[in-house]
């Protein structure tokens, strides 16, 4: 039996009461039901009723004290307001029929079992009746009740119509797989690989809208599992298919990229909610194909993909209509420097190794450590364990060197504004060559960080270009 908080039974209670003063029968139905039913948090719920779902909404509303207002689509013929934060929308029940090259369909007025048949699976098919007489009964046409109980993602019909009626339901199936962590039905899979080119039809801002719930799943590999065996991954994403594989050379081989990448965003998962971060881990190894080499004597080599893979995240963010904005340019850094922390855990760790990495990685330090840390996997539990002691030693300096010198968001106590008036410079090339060489000089520990020495520096830098200081 469905278990509702005493707020959830106010509301949908007082819903109930339009619906009899209507003479009309409504249900809350989908996502709030499935979810009430797994214990998970939910504050939108969709309500249905044989009737019009604008006029009950106006009706539903009248039953509140501080309602918002009624928001009303006319052309989808659907309401919707808000009370005490949950937003509840309103619609009338319906019967859609699909032409096949098209997602948009033929939408005509419908009884309850019409709305639960055109619903995408069996557990978001659920629904419960509001009606005074059948308050909270559930309606389970389906069996999505069995679903639930044995995790299984099943379609009402057969699954061929379901997903060629609208093929974002392939995306929708994959993306409840991988937030539930159910399985999804034998029938529906062959479905999806049988017709995964359809997604083509799909536009890109709803494909990555799945894609980025599936990242944000606790487990975002079950996901992207599913999207590389049902064939689909290749139609939006061809960049990540590359990564799986393992070429053997004289009895050499490397680590499949593919797996190694989507284990590591299941490393990162548990300690990162940033969706951005979780991005960087999904492309942090993506040059890895386009730089891969076998040098004699050496083994395979992936050199410079760090920069390439920097190069490369533009270009994906557009294809899959990710924001061209300060997050891109965020995963862009983090996979730049993705190899930094673990390149300085390999050798003697100087001061001005740490500085320069605090001064490239600044604020975003941290999330750098965390992708880091997360990168570290290996079958070798022995390899493992010494990289992460390495790698804890990498962190402890730069806690000290951070202490000890601020470098973070740190800007050098000579300014362009200093050097020119120094010497009488107008903006140019001379004067962002000698702030780079006194910021360089400082971040190596030639110099300290502070404005005398770092004055003097420039004095002496000065008279080595033959510039005349004017003091
Ligand atoms: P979430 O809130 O986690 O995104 P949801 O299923 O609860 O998932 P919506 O995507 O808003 O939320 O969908 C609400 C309901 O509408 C679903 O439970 C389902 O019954 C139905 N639905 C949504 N999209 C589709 C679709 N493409 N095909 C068929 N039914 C759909």
């Amino acid at each position: 039996m469905i278990r509702l908080s005493s707020s959830e039974k106010e509301i949908l209670s007082k819903i109930g009461a339009a619906a009899d003063a209507l003479q009309i029968d409504a249900y809350a139905v989908g996502g709030f039901v499935r979810d009430k039913l797994l214990n998970r948090p939910s504050k939108d719920i969709d309500i249905v009723c044989i009737g019009n779902g604008i006029e009950f909404a106006q009706k539903a509303a009248e039953q509140f004290e501080n309602p918002s207002k009624v928001n009303v689509f006319q052309n989808f013929g659907t309401a919707q307001f808000i009370v005490d934060n949950f937003e509840i929308e309103f619609v009338g029940a319906r019967k859609e029929s699909y032409r096949r090259d098209s997602r948009k369909p033929i939408v005509e007025d419908g009884t309850m079992q019409d709305d639960q048949e055109r619903r995408d699976f069996t557990i978001n098919a659920l629904s419960i009746s509001l009606n005074n007489k059948s308050f909270a009964e559930l309606i389970d046409p389906f069996e999505g009740m069995k679903d639930l109980e044995n995790k299984i993602i099943r379609t009402p019909l057969n699954p061929n119509k379901t997903y060629s009626d609208d093929p974002l339901r392939m995306m929708r199936a994959i993306r409840f797989a991988t937030q539930l962590d159910f399985t999804i039905e034998e029938k529906s899979l062959q479905a999806i690989s049988s017709m995964a080119d359809r997604i083509k039809i799909i536009s890109q801002e709803r494909i990555t809208d799945e894609l980025n719930k599936i990242i944000l799943s606790p487990k975002p590999s079950i996901g992207f599992k599913l999207l590389e065996e049902t064939g689909l991954l290749p139609y939006f994403f061809k960049q990540m298919v590359d990564l799986k594989g393992v070429e053997r050379r004289k009895g050499l081989g490397h680590k499949d990229n593919f797996y190694h990448t989507i284990e590591v965003l299941d490393n990162i998962a548990p300690n990162t909610n940033n969706l951005w971060l979780r991005w960087a881990a999904i492309l942090h190894d993506i040059a890895k194909p386009a730089t891969k080499r076998f040098e004699e004597g050496h083994g395979w080599t992936f050199h410079g993909h760090e920069w390439l893979g920097g190069k490369m995240v533009p270009k994906i963010f557009k294809q899959l209509k990710l924001p061209n904005n300060e997050k891109m340019k965020y995963v862009q850094k983090l996979v730049r420097l993705h190899l930094r922390p673990i390149a300085l855990a390999k050798e003697e760790i100087t001061d001005s190794a740490i500085r320069r990495l605090l001064f490239d990685a600044g604020e975003d330090t941290d999330d750098l450590l965390t992708l880091c840390n997360a990168d570290i996997t290996s079958k070798n539990p022995e390899k493992v364990k010494r990289y992460k002691k390495n790698f804890e030693r990498v962190k402890e300096k730069l806690v000290e060197v951070e202490e000890k010198d601020n470098i973070r968001n740190w800007q050098p106590p000579i300014t362009g504004e200093i050097i020119m008036k120094t010497f009488n410079l107008k903006p140019s090339k001379t004067v962002g060559d000698l702030k780079l060489a006194v910021r360089e000089a400082i971040l190596d520990g030639d110099i300290s960080n502070e404005y005398d020495a770092a004055f003097a520096f420039l004095l002496q830098k000065g008279e080595e270009l033959n510039l005349t200081p004017q003091i």
